[in-house]
Order: structure tokens, then C-alpha cells, then sequence
């Protein structure tokens, strides 16, 4: 038996997030097999996450509406954030790739609310892909723009007394915007795209991923015509947050 007198890297899960402590294993307690598989896992998820602060988890095919696309399961290792990605085709660095960074958004993607134009634009994003055969959606479970579902309802009760979504965010206490992108980014990279037709109309997005190092190639509108209730929330998104929408027809 090769000595296996070393100190192993394990990560143990605390109290909802990962922290890494230095746990000395003693040959004695500890069986080669064991230590064996450990190690050749330790070097698999280095080689992975090299310079990466996600990794991939799982991948399964996924049958929609739309068409056939695969599904994809990454978790940060720096905090409890999952990420998903729905993808289709063969991704190649060198082609660009159509791309979206879908925030969740729990009411319009799945309630259908009227109030955002979350929903049509990601079923919008699916039918692109589906139509092009190449492309990524990267699902980022960070709601109401990184604030939580409890919160965005809070601010929605605001909203109902005359608030549009900034003067909200902000009375409740977050910024106008607390998502970010960086993991996004790491998750694109992972799946093998670097340069991007990206389906968005946020300029935050467009930047964080050139900051990234990822190049936007091209930059597609998601420009949905959204129903009455909507109407508040694109137009501050337009004027306050600088959002690219032509909002033709409405005003
Ligand atoms: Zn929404």
C-alpha cells in the first residue's frame, strides 16, 4: 500500500452553506478504498472547477412544448445558489450561440401574472433556440431581482398603492437591483459558448457578461407586447433602468 499519511480537503455542509475545513485523516482510522475514491474525486472536481465557482451537477433530457432540450443542474460552491440551464444543439466556442439569462420570476414565469413580461419572454427565448437548434438559457433563481419572492410580494403591495418597482425595492430597504451575474457567466463558459447572441433588452446583462470575458456578438430584443397591467413596470424599466424597449404601441 502507497502512503496515504496526508491531510485531505473536505467540504462539510453547515448550517445552509458550504465552508472548508482542513480535517486530518489518520491512516489508521480511515480505509485505502475509502481514501482512494476520495482522492481520485478531489482531482476530478479540481480539474472541473478550476477557476470556477460553479460546478456541474447533473444533465437530463427535457421534452417541452417547444421541443427536445437538455437540462442542465449546477450549484455554486460558494454559496447555496443552484442555476439551471436549458440547452440545445452543440455549443462550439468559436460559433455564436444564442443565449439568455432568464431571471426567475415565480408569477409570470409560472402564474402567467400580467404585472411583467418575465413569462412571454422566456417562452419567446425557447422558441428562438428551438427554431435556430442551437442555444442556452440559463434560469438565475435569484426573484424579484435578487430580493426573494416574500420581499417581491412586499413590494408589490406598494406597487398596488402607486410605487412603481424601483420606489419600492427601495422602501423596503434593497437596491434598485441585486442580482448579479458572474456565475451566469461561469455557467455559459462551462457549457462551451464564449461568443453570444444574447436574447435580452438589459444593458446591466450586456455588460456584466463582457466584463466576464464572454463576447456578445449581437444583442437580440425580447420586445413582448404586454397587456395593460404591465405597462408601469416596462416603462420604468425604460426610463429609470435603461432598459432597450421601443415599447411601440403602447405610449
Ligand atoms: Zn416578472
Amino acid at each position: 500500500m502507497r502512503n496515504v499519511s496526508r491531510t485531505l480537503l473536505l467540504t462539510i455542509r453547515t448550517s445552509g452553506s458550504y465552508s472548508p475545513f482542513d480535517i486530518a485523516v489518520n491512516q489508521r482510522n480511515i480505509g485505502y478504498q475509502f481514501l482512494k475514491e476520495e482522492t481520485s474525486l478531489n482531482q476530478q472536481q479540481d480539474r472541473a472547477t478550476a477557476g470556477f465557482t460553479v460546478q456541474k451537477e447533473a444533465e437530463a433530457k427535457l421534452p417541452t412544448e417547444y421541443g427536445p432540450f437538455r437540462i442542465v443542474g449546477f450549484r455554486s460552491t460558494t454559496s447555496d445558489e443552484e442555476f439551471v440551464a436549458l440547452v440545445k444543439g452543440e455549443i462550439k466556442a468559436q460559433e455564436p450561440t444564442l443565449v439568455r439569462i432568464h431571471s426567475q420570476c415565480l408569477t409570470g414565469d409560472v402564474f402567467h401574472s400580467l404585472k411583467c413580461d418575465c413569462g412571454p419572454q422566456l417562452q419567446r427565448a425557447m422558441k428562438l433556440i428551438q427554431s435556430e437548434g442551437k442555444g442556452i438559457i440559463v434560469y438565475q433563481q435569484q426573484e424579484g431581482r435578487g430580493i426573494g419572492i416574500v420581499n417581491k410580494i412586499a413590494a408589490y403591495a406598494l406597487q398596488d398603492e402607486g410605487a412603481d418597482t424601483i420606489e419600492a425595492n427601495v422602501r423596503l430597504g434593497f437596491g434598485v437591483d441585486e442580482r448579479e451575474y458572474g456565475q451566469c457567466a461561469e455557467v455559459i463558459k462551462l457549457l462551451g459558448a464564449q461568443r453570444l447572441k444574447l436574447m435580452s433588452n438589459n444593458p446591466d446583462k450586456v455588460r456584466a457578461l463582457r466584463n466576464a470575458g464572454l463576447e456578445i456578438v449581437e444583442r437580440v430584443p425580447l420586445e413582448i407586447s404586454a397587456k395593460q397591467p404591465a405597462f408601469k413596470y416596462l416603462l420604468t424599466k425604460k426610463e429609470k433602468m435603461g432598459h432597450l424597449l421601443q415599447l411601440n404601441g403602447i405610449f
